[in-house]
């Protein structure tokens, strides 16, 4: 157990001190942690590799839990076995190295496999829900559970039992089959020059700021992009030029970051009527009102004669993805 400033931890460069930092080396350590915190009412939370988080600057009066010592990878049969605090590009490249395919798309997408699970993370036409076969977790009175896709833990669009029963990922299985290393090596390149394309790495970022509605039709970046959401830039805090849903920072601290963010939620509610709600967690000690509002949902007033242009435009422009290997 440590102190240390989070925002040495969290890639989005935010978040202060917290009363106690645990890096736990095994599930059964994990247990122990998560149930002497419960005993003593200790609050705590979860820090994967904080690229879907805003952490809170302000001192935290509880215990962080990370992964630094859960970093193991082996292969078994056609799978690999995964503790919570592997990178997702490490996975990629091991399986790669073993020619095995069904994870290339998770090459550059930043973050650990704990969270990744936690999340549902998709991109280029796959999500984590495809490949998991087992989950190893702990659930916050301290229980082990073992956990498989009949447990019914992938629910949909970043939506997972994990999310709802505030279960600790501690080991992935993730389900690969034999492929040709050389194609999988080209959708690893494919998916990085992407990426890199779309100055996803130039500054900070917690890639999606809000979830994509798909009832609405249209991603949330698009609709941040014509309600002219840019405007809001400032010196250390901005849009991603070529991604808005992107916030970069350039050096703000979190309370700018979610100003900012709140101010993008607004725009979009008063150009289009629609609600987007927050992907991007924020952990930490909010003070009660700012949680609220954070919190907030709102019906949607689609204001249907804008939507429905952006609507067939993306559409059109929505088929060009390379698929997956
Ligand atoms: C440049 C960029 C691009 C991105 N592109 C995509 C993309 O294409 N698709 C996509 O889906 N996401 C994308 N993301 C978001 C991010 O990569 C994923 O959500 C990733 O899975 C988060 O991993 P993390 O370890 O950083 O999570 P964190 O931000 O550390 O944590 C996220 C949440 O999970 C919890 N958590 C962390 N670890 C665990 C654990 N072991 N058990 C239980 N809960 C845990 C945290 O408390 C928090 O609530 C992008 C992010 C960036 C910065």
């Amino acid at each position: 157990m440590t102190t240390k400033k989070l925002s040495d931890y969290a890639y989005y460069r935010t978040g202060g001190q917290c009363s106690a930092l645990y890096e736990p080396h095994t599930i059964e350590e994990l247990s122990k942690t998560l149930k002497d915190l419960g005993k003593a009412k200790t609050p705590f939370f979860i820090l994967g590799g904080g690229t879907n988080s805003l952490v809170w600057d302000e001192f935290y009066p509880g215990a962080v839990i990370i992964f630094s010592n859960m970093k193991s990878i082996q292969r078994v049969g056609d799978s690999l076995v995964c503790g919570a605090g592997v990178d997702n590009t490490t996975i990629a490249q091991r399986a790669r190295d073993g020619s095995l395919a069904g994870v290339s798309w998770m090459n550059r997408l930043p973050g650990q496999i704990g969270a990744t699970v936690r999340m549902n993370a998709r991109c280029y036409g796959s999500e984590i829900s495809q490949v998991v076969s087992s989950v190893k977790a702990v659930l916050p009175d301290g229980t082990i559970k073992h956990y498989t896709p009949a447990d019914k833990i992938f629910k949909g669009y970043k939506d997972t039992l994990f999310m709802d029963n505030g279960a600790v990922i501690a080991e992935a299985t993730l389900s690969l089959a034999p492929g040709d290393q050389n194609v999988i090596s080209d959708h690893m390149r494919f998916c990085e020059d992407d990426r890199m394309k779309k100055g996803q790495f130039v500054y900070p970022t917690c890639g999606c700021v809000f979830k994509n509605n798909y009832a609405v039709g249209v991603p949330s970046g698009m609709l941040l992009d014509r309600a002219n959401a840019n405007a809001l830039n400032q010196p250390t805090v901005a849009l991603n030029p070529q991604h808005s849903n992107f916030v970069y920072n350039k050096g703000a601290g979190s309370a700018d970051i979610l100003k900012f963010t709140l101010e993008m939620q607004e725009l979009v509610y008063k150009e289009f009527g629609v609600w987007m709600e927050y992907e991007m967690e924020i952990l930490g000690q909010l003070k009660p009102e700012l949680q609220k509002r954070v919190k907030e949902i709102r019906s949607n007033q689609i204001v249907e004669e804008k939507i429905a242009p952006l609507r067939s435009t993306f559409q059109k422009n929505n088929n060009k993805m390379k698929p997956e290997t």
